[in-house]
């Protein structure tokens, strides 16, 4: 028996989920969003440990972040946000001897001692590097072969490994060029080179009359769970948690897809969305097409933990005005880096404290987080005595490990995802989650057009 009839039917609470169903809700849609969990926000957790306020995951979106603002935007109450504090503009690169301010523009880019004279020449000569002609569509090559093409291997390995590793957690060497940063390989391929096509895109907004935004770091007054919350509450009766779905059956032309839940209920939608991660989505879609659970089982995820290490000014060395610092080249540190929150936000520590986020584990080194809590703890803190110049002594020392944190997106991954929609999409089912749009909370934001048209309204009641 068919109990509810909706257009869009959306599992999972997370930022994908609710974000697609905010979507289609204002476009007229009728929806449901259910999660087997009894909260909100997925990853997005946002907890009080001590005096500290801590992220599990997302702190902060860059002021580029169009598609999170404009559904910020229309919530009729949003949650407030607030621009980093000016500190946010540093960002740091551990090395042998410490920290080191990182270059911010290609000008300084260019002429930062990290590089030598024959690597900045070698950088410097991107616009004259050969194009590489794709063939059959194949995209196969990895972010470190493309950049280090293009701009020369100091450039990889001074700049681009410390950045993927610590804001990924994965290596430049297992993410795909065009499916980690779809965009650079499209300036190859559209103007010769990602320089000439930098230039070309900032002489396009300029002649738009585009006045371009103040780039900028925003965070939530309240903390990142207050963003999903508030999609929720606008969505209201639509959200049903502690939902656990036991089967999908696919539609057609003919029928809606139906979801079976666990207490044997059962909802029909128009679309069917999956906005849960990979292995969540192989064992709905195991039964019903096996080949494309096999896929989605193999996704990769990197193992990822972050530590919030919390302490009183007083009991630690000075820390830099600065939004973090990356473990650079050369570093012995087994951190693959830090943000530096109290210095990003009154909001998150007392007056005279200090609250940091510390990352480990990643695709290099993912054994990390199979380390006792106390090993974690000496290691991250000899870490931060190196980085810092002196030992600190914190008050809260929070791990939270993600064994399946974050997705990555290897050669052929987007391909991949896109044969499986493809796939699924006469079957009135879409997949979402970060492993299909991306990994940055505003790519989960992007509004999405229907699959297909609507089922005629007889056949939808059903
Ligand atoms: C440590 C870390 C730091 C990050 N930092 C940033 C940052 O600073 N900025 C940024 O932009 N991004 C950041 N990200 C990325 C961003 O937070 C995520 O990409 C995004 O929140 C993922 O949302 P999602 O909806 O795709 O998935 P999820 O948040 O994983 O949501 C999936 C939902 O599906 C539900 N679910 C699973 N299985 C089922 C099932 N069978 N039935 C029903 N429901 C189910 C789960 O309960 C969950 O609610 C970070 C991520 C991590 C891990």
């Amino acid at each position: 028996m068919t109990d509810t009839v909706v257009d869009t039917l959306v599992v999972g609470t997370g930022m994908s989920g609710l974000a697609h169903a905010f979507w289609r809700a204002k476009a007229g849609d009728t929806v449901c969003v259910i999660d087997a969990a009894d909260r909100v926000g997925g990853v997005l957790e946002t907890v009080h440990v001590g005096p500290y306020r801590i992220e599990r995951a997302a702190t902060s979106v860059p002021s580029s972040a169009s598609h999170l603002f404009a559904l910020h935007e229309a919530l009729a109450e949003p949650p407030a946000m607030h621009p980093a504090l000016p500190a946010a503009k540093a960002q740091y690169l551990l090395g042998k001897t410490g920290l080191r301010r990182v270059p911010r523009s290609p000008p300084t880019l260019f002429t930062t001692p990290m590089l030598t004279m024959g690597q900045r020449i070698r950088a410097m000569a991107e616009p004259f590097m050969p194009k590489r002609r794709i063939m059959n569509n194949q995209r196969t090559e990895t972010l470190s072969g493309f950049v280090t093409r293009r701009f020369g291997r100091a450039i990889t390995e001074n700049f681009l490994r410390p950045f993927t590793n610590g804001v990924y957690g994965a290596s430049p060497d297992k993410l795909g060029a065009a499916d980690a940063f779809p965009q650079l390989t499209a300036m190859e391929q559209r103007h010769g080179s990602v320089v000439k096509g930098l230039i070309k895109k900032m002489g396009e907004s300029k002649a738009s009359g585009k006045k371009r935004g103040k780039r900028e770091i925003r965070m939530f007054e309240e903390g990142t769970e207050a963003f999903p919350k508030a999609i929720a509450a606008e969505l209201g009766d639509a959200v049903r948690l502690g939902t656990a779905v036991a089967t999908i059956e696919p539609g057609d032309d003919e029928r809606p897809a139906t979801v079976v839940l666990a207490n044997g209920d059962r909802i029909a939608a128009q679309e069917l969305v999956l906005a849960i991660p990979a292995r969540a989505q192989a064992t709905l879609l195991g039964p019903i097409a096996p080949e494309i659970a096999d896929l989605l089982n193999a996704v990769p995820y990197v193992a990822i933990a972050v530590a919030a290490v919390g302490f009183e000014a007083s009991r630690g060395p000075k820390v830099p005005d600065a939004f973090g610092f990356l473990r650079g080249r050369g570093s012995k540190a087994r951190i693959l880096g830090a943000t530096l929150n109290s210095r990003l936000s009154p909001h998150v520590a007392p007056e005279g404290h200090e609250l940091m986020t510390i990352y480990f584990g990643g695709s290099e080194d993912p054994g990390f987080l199979d380390e006792s809590d106390a090993e974690i703890r000496r290691q991250v803190l000899a870490d931060l005595a190196d980085a810092l110049g002196g030992r600190i002594h914190p008050d809260v020392f929070d791990i939270y490990r993600w064994p399946r944190g974050i997705p990555l997106f290897a050669p052929g991954h987007r391909g991949r995802m896109a044969w499986a929609q493809s796939q699924l999409s006469e079957r009135r089912i879409r997949l979402l989650g970060s492993h299909v749009t991306g990994v940055g909370l505003d790519s989960c934001c992007a509004p999405l057009a229907p699959l297909r048209a609507p089922l005629p309204p007889a056949v939808a009641r059903v």
